[in-house]
């Protein structure tokens, strides 16, 4: 699963990967933004809605 920071486009580091769902709340841990899942994709990709950008 993998999961790219659309503010930054770094990775994210997914501790949990069994529970990530549409509608998950995410971290980014490398400029602090809040995401959240809007969509997996069959491919493990994970596709992010910014909720907060945590300046
Ligand atoms: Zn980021």
């Amino acid at each position: 699963m993998k999961a790219i920071c659309p503010e930054c486009k770094n990775e994210i580091e997914i501790k949990d990967p069994q529970n990530i769902s549409v509608g998950t709340i995410m971290e980014c841990n490398t400029c602090g933004i809040t995401l959240e899942v809007s969509n997996l994709d069959d491919n493990g990709e994970i596709k992010f809605e910014v909720i907060d950008e945590g300046k």
